[in-house]
């Protein structure tokens, strides 16, 4: 396959190139283009002479060109999640549900509207609110999920009337460019831009003059840069940052049931996943049970390349990442017990064994910080208000989860938990229509749902006397 990055409507080679390689084999899959910075200015002139021209169309001729991405999308599923699985390392199957998921969001956004609303209407005076595109979107994403994330930002942003340039993380940018190239003819010239870079390029775009809003997805330590960079020229900015995701299951749960789906909210996409479960506080009467089922489970899983069929957790998506989790085992191995996975195999690839430690207390590393990765402590607990002063006790606030057989009193709890989100019995579920967003360190502004949608828009008032 040839990878092209796509500036003013164009397919284009970058100034330069970089070997994307396969997590699961450690193979260079393709040396892909990487734009310099004159390649990163011209893509954001193309995006503001572009944008001139796009935020004067209607809604419905915006929302016409989110459906026919969708349709793209949807015909091309098969060759886009084998691209993203090569890349990323995630199971095919997964990667497909990712594609699907992701043309489904864009049918969302087409959905929306933008209406002027009337806040008032009277003898004296009519003012109106109206919601205008902001100008050129900068869109930085990360490694996990390079087709979902991208599909947070690039329908609304459309929608709302904006342009905007695409920056996917260095180690998967293949579905992103592949995307650009099956979108291409679809959207006016310099509407949307696909830039791939070797990690240089996101400082230079949160610190571009043409650019008015970023709209970040990745690591606290790499937000509070993007703060830092946009604040310069004073740019609107999203950040959707980390996660120590708390789950605290009560002693009231049936252990069977709840089991596999604790699993799931742990290590779906092989704990990469922000939002996923990184400690569970499991209640002392059920704290053994519980352990024990998760670690049969994480035993049974089958780990592999993703193309394989049957693999259901392929390798950690890159080498640096792969480092992380190890140290983050050896903290488990040093500060508590492991009773499943928790061996790396020799070879190629970077597969790490689901791994379950016990025994382990809220002072080690892999309890207070964030592992992203498919290693999971379980706490014990005997109080409930203690079990929520520790959940909150961390620099993060993105989501959390309550499990009970007695809603009311997960609902009691959840009320209490200091997050963006909290789920109840579930975890890790989001849908397009429900708006997402981080409090503490684990990010600013909202995705998703109507209010995702303004945030790439500005609110203008018009007010007009009447008497
Ligand atoms: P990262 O912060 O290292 O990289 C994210 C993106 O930022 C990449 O495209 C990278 O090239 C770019 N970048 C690097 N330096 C930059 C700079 N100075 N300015 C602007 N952009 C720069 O994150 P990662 O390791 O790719 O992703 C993992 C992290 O992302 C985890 O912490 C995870 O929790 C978080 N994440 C959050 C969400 C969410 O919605 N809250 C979703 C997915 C991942």
């Amino acid at each position: 396959m040839d990878y092209k990055l796509l500036i003013n409507g164009a397919l284009v080679d970058g100034h330069g190139t970089m070997p994307v390689l396969n997590p699961a084999t450690e193979e260079v899959l393709t040396q892909c283009p990487t734009a310099s910075e004159a390649q990163l200015d011209e893509a954001v002139d193309a995006a503001q002479a572009a944008f001139a021209l796009w935020k004067n169309t209607s809604i419905e001729e915006r929302r016409q060109k989110l459906g026919e991405i969708a349709d793209a999308m949807d015909a091309n599923q098969d060759e886009l999640a084998r691209i993203l699985t090569e890349e990323q390392g995630k199971p095919l199957a997964d990667a497909v549900g990712e594609i699907a998921g992701a043309a489904l969001f864009f049918r969302y956004f087409q959905s929306l509207d933008l209406p002027v609303e009337i806040l008032e209407d009277s003898d004296t005076q009519r003012v109106e609110i109206h919601r205008n595109p902001l100008g050129v979107i900068g869109a930085i994403i990360p490694w996990n999920f390079p087709m979902i994330l991208l599909a947070f930002k690039l329908p609304a942003a459309l929608l709302a009337g904006n342009s905007i340039i695409i920056k996917p993380a260095p180690t998967t940018p293949l579905s992103a460019l592949h995307l650009g190239r099956l979108i291409a003819n679809i959207l006016p010239a310099g509407v949307v831009n696909i830039l791939a870079d070797n990690n240089d390029l996101g400082g230079k775009i949160t610190a571009h003059p043409g650019i008015s809003k970023i709209s970040f997805t990745g690591s606290t330590g790499t937000g509070a840069k993007v703060m830092e960079s946009a604040a310069s020229t004073l740019k609107r900015i999203t950040l959707e940052l980390g996660g120590n995701d708390a789950g605290i299951v009560m002693e009231d749960v049936n252990v069977d049931d709840v089991a596999p789906k604790i699993f799931d909210g742990a290590f779906g996409n092989n704990g990469q996943i922000c939002i996923a479960m990184k400690r569970v506080y499991a209640h002392e009467s059920i704290y053994d049970d519980l352990v024990a089922q998760l670690a049969k489970l994480a035993d049974a899983a089958i780990v592999g390349n993703g193309l394989e069929q049957g693999t259901q957790l392929g390798p950690l998506q890159n080498k640096m990442q792969f480092e992380k989790v190890k140290d983050y085992i050896e903290d488990g191995r040093a500060n508590g017990t492991i009773v499943a996975g928790g061996d790396v195999p020799e070879g190629k690839g970077y597969f790490i064994p689901p791994t379950i430690v016990r025994d382990i207390d809220d002072s080690s590393r892999l309890v207070s910080e964030e592992q992203f990765g498919p290693v999971l402590p379980i706490i014990k607990y005997s109080d409930v208000d203690d079990v929520i002063e520790r959940a909150n006790n961390s620099e993060y606030g993105l989501g959390g989860s309550v499990w009970s057989s007695d809603l009311d009193k997960a609902y009691d709890v959840a009320k209490k938990v200091d997050s963006g989100t909290i789920w109840v019995n579930k975890h890790a579920d989001l849908q397009p229509h429900v708006p997402f967003g981080g409090i503490k360190t684990s990010g600013i502004g909202t995705e998703l749902g109507a209010e995702g949608l303004h945030e790439f828009t500005q609110r203008k008032v018009i007010n007009i006397a009447k008497a």
